[in-house]
């Protein structure tokens, strides 16, 4: 997130919208002509000048892996909280780390794997999670989150609309699934600053388990169904357009062979503008392909696996600048930064392994940023312009 308009008024749908401008938005809203204040101005004031109202010509995007609450962190955050100011849990330590970037960008989004449930909360393999979760996010600086993951149907329908509810709840924008028929046909677009931003979000798999309907939850991977969906989004007006999928094995440090075409499928189609994937609870390459980044796997933001491998405390965090090019009319990835990450183990935290920092050992740091930086330009990311994203 950044300063040009106040959190709260920056990552509206616009179904509230209207609200939210009720509630005390409306001053700063300015890139937009119909929600723009009606105070008039004193005639001797000399008229604004055209730049204060113009559209912005760059916006900056977060995105980050799964928010996948095991059960140790629950407990660590119900601890957290019982020293805290009244919640039943905590996960601001948790998340911290996070804060600064996500606060460097001008929108953050989460990838929320589980669905928010009620008391008594569950692990694997069907997760609820409290929705203190998504406040928390909320506070270090998210604007929203995908929900199209397998574990989306863990709790059934009811699951999917409290998870929703809990969204709409903290004014986050969420696309992904779907409370009702009409709610799914809806475009996936995010306000950012006056710019729409379209989110093509879909999970390759349920867990087997079946949706209540197929509007329920965006799923599968075929590039072409993918390729229409942005197609609609744009024609809906979406000024950019990602990709969001959630595929491919877990604890690998590759994107599958089918993942792969996916992606330059994606890319190769023209429609998406960046292409990001999370699901394997590991870091995977980035690759830049027929002029598109494509991230193929953010790896976890939070988690506590039982599976013991070093991969999946492992993660990346990445900033994509778009631009807007006047004479095409075209927004474009003009910046790629990126973060590697991993969580410590007891109290559990993000921390960057960029530098050294209280957060870790530090040879477990450097081993870490070694192995992840080796994954990450598996494909030539850096020589294709991939840039560290590190706070000042
Ligand atoms: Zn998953």
């Amino acid at each position: 997130m950044h300063s040009r308009l106040p959190l709260a008024c920056r990552s509206l749908t616009a179904g509230v919208l209207l609200s939210a401008l009720l509630a005390g938005c409306s001053a700063s809203v300015e890139p937009d002509e119909a929600l723009r204040p009606s105070k008039p101005a004193l005639a001797s004031t000399p008229a604004p000048e055209s730049s204060a109202t113009s559209e912005p010509k760059e916006f900056s995007l977060m995105v980050t892996g799964d928010v996948l609450l095991h059960p140790p962190l629950l407990e660590q955050a119900r601890s957290a909280a019982k020293s805290g100011y009244g919640k039943d849990y905590d996960f601001s330590a948790l998340l911290a780390g996070l804060k600064p970037y996500a606060n460097d960008a001008d929108a953050a989004l989460c990838n929320l794997e589980t669905p928010i449930g009620t008391p008594p909360y569950s692990g694997y393999p069907r997760f609820t999670v409290p929705a203190q979760i998504l406040s928390d996010l909320k506070s270090i600086g998210y604007d929203g989150c995908t929900t199209a993951t397998n574990h989306t149907v863990d709790a059934g329908t009811s699951g999917v609309n409290r998870t929703l509810d809990a969204l709409e709840e903290q004014e986050l924008f969420a696309t992904g699934s779907y409370r009702s028929k009409k709610e799914a046909q809806e475009p996936p677009i995010m306000q950012i600053d006056g710019i729409k931003l379209g989110v093509i979000a879909s999970s390759f798999s349920l867990n087997g388990l079946p949706e209540a309907a197929d509007w329920q939850v965006d799923t599968g991977v075929d590039a072409q169904k993918l390729i229409q969906r942005g197609k609609s989004a744009r024609q809906d007006g979406a000024d950019v357009v990602v990709a969001a999928i959630h595929d491919g094995t877990e604890y690998s440090n590759r994107p599958t062979a089918q993942q792969r075409k996916l992606g330059r499928e994606l890319a190769e189609s023209g429609v998406f503008d960046f292409i990001y994937m999370h699901h394997t609870h590991s870091a995977l390459p980035i690759e830049k392909h027929d002029g598109t980044w494509i991230v193929y796997g953010l790896g976890n933001s939070v988690a506590k696996h039982a599976t013991k491998t070093i991969l999946n405390r492992e993660g990346i965090s990445v900033k994509a600048t778009f631009s807007h090019d006047e004479k095409s009319g075209d927004w474009k990835v003009s910046q790629l930064q990126w973060v590697p990450h991993m969580l410590s183990q007891s109290p559990v935290a993000w921390c960057q392994v960029f530098e050294a920092s209280a957060c870790l050992p530090e040879a477990d740091a450097k081993a870490s940023l070694a192995r992840t930086t080796a994954t990450v330009n598996a494909y030539g990311a850096f020589d294709d312009g991939l840039e560290d994203w590190k706070i000042e």
